[in-house]
């Protein structure tokens, strides 16, 4: 266990307002439920207990949001990953299941950005980019999908031409819009959750990493400095779990990595996303791009890099934004930074207990922003004895790789070589 960290050195970081300054635990305390980690899943369950009325203390061993939930693309993607897995073991009603869960997460954002009065530079608007003709036909079945459902916002195919129209660039052969989706600011998202859930009376504690759980009736989760003891335990830690080395087995900790620009003139706004979109290719090792709300051109991807050195990270990436946008080479590189995403073999997320008062929710897969909150929801709804959504989850058993986490650096380095071959045909 490390010390406590502060934020990386992320766009994000750097604007989100009032630095958060919640307690550390100190001595023994009782509580209805323990969650563990502040990103999105820890929040979002701990927002949703304390609007049930549970006592909750949430324990985090650095900042609010300081783990991929802060540090994120901030793009609100509809589905979840491993969605036909999902439907495939729950034959029964798993289509219709699986297509209501796809949204969930929206709709809670949506909600609490404006029950919470959040300022998180929340926008509407997605398109989906198609490199190869496999794509295109993807989107298409996508559309088709959207149609039977009668999906209630707009969503259009795009050639080319309509296509460069939308983003200013001929680097893809058509896309899927989709004003369902959206993106947002998350450090900003997951602090305004927090602070909504703290004004509920949910108990919050920073810099307070937790050491280890004494299973039993009521565990006790301890932490250097004190303890909380409670009915149930919620481990929300994602790839960033360190406390229960049978979780760690069951994801592969996978770094995504973002550059911002410094802000753009409106003139290049204008000619590159004037319906300000987020936009991201279906590849694997995949590039995601859009603009803040003070106009920086932000640009993820994954890369072959373990590291956190922002210079290696600010050449390659800007290499790769420059591919698609040429013009954008007078302009500098002002913030450069990288996180780590939870991928299951499956890509299925996995809800589960480690004891029958032990939940935990991790491994989203890179789909994160929503699915997250709508996790937290489920977590919620099994506290309080609806386990219906849980278990469609619970019954997919994770898939363990012995080794995965000692191995994990090799093995995540062969599968970017095997995924990037594969995204290529
Ligand atoms: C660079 C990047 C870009 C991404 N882009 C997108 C995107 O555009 N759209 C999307 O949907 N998803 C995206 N994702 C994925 C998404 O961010 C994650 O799926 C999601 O944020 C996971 O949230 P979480 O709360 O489960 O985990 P995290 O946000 O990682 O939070 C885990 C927390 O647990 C804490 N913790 C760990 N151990 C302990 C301990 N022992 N004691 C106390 N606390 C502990 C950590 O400090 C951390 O704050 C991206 C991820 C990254 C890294």
């Amino acid at each position: 266990m490390t010390s406590p960290q502060p934020h990386t050195t992320s766009y994000y970081a750097a604007t989100a307002g009032e630095p958060t300054d919640y307690p550390p635990l100190e001595g023994d305390v009782d509580t209805d439920v323990c969650v563990i980690g502040a990103g999105f899943t820890g929040v979002s369950a701990a927002l949703h207990l304390a609007e049930r009325g549970y006592r909750v203390r949430l324990l985090e061993a650095n900042r609010i949001g300081w783990g991929a939930s802060g540090r994120n693309g901030g793009q609100v993607i509809g589905g979840i990953s491993g969605e036909h897995v999902i439907a495939r073991r729950n034959p029964a009603g798993g289509e219709e299941l699986v297509w209501q869960m796809r949204w969930a997460g929206h709709d809670i954002i949506r909600d609490r950005v404006q029950r919470y009065d959040i300022d998180c530079d929340l926008k509407w608007g997605y398109l989906d980019v198609a490199l190869l003709p496999r794509h295109m036909r993807d989107f298409e079945r996508e559309h088709q999908r959207l149609e039977r459902h009668r999906f209630p916002y707009e969503f259009r195919l795009n050639d080319v031409a309509a296509t460069r129209e939308l983003i200013g660039t001929k680097a893809y052969i058509g896309s899927l819009l989709n004003m369902g989706n959206g993106h947002l600011h998350p450090l900003r998202l997951c602090i305004g959750e927090a602070r909504a859930a703290s004004g509920l009376g949910a108990a919050i504690h920073e810099k307070s990493p937790v050491t280890g759980i004494e299973h039993g009736a009521r565990p006790r989760v301890r932490t250097d400095r004190g303890s909380v003891s409670a009915d149930f335990v919620v481990l929300a830690g994602n790839a960033y779990h360190d406390v229960d080395r049978r979780l760690r087995g069951f994801l592969f900790p996978v770094n995504s990595f973002i550059i911002a620009t410094e802000p753009l003139p409106p003139e290049v706004v204008a000619r590159i996303n004037p319906r300000d979109l987020a936009v991201c290719d279906p590849n694997f090792v995949l590039e995601y791009f859009r603009l803040s709300a003070d106009k920086r051109l932000l640009f993820g991807g994954r890369l072959r890099h373990f590291g956190e050195d922002q210079d290696v990270i600010r050449t390659a990436l800007r290499r790769k934004m420059l591919r698609i946008y040429p013009s954008l080479d007078r302009y500098a590189i002002d913030y450069a930074w990288t996180g780590t995403i939870g991928v299951t073999v499956n890509r299925v997320p996995q809800l589960g207990r480690l004891a029958p008062n032990v939940f935990y929710s991790q491994g989203y897969s890179g789909h994160g922003v929503n699915v997250t909150h709508l996790a937290g929801q489920i977590v919620a709804e099994a506290i309080a004895g609806t386990m219906e959504r849980f278990d469609v989850f619970e019954r997919i058993r994770p898939v363990v790789l012995p080794g995965a986490w000692l191995l994990r650096r090799p093995l995540v380095e062969l599968g970017l070589m095997y995924y990037q071959l594969r995204d290529r045909i």
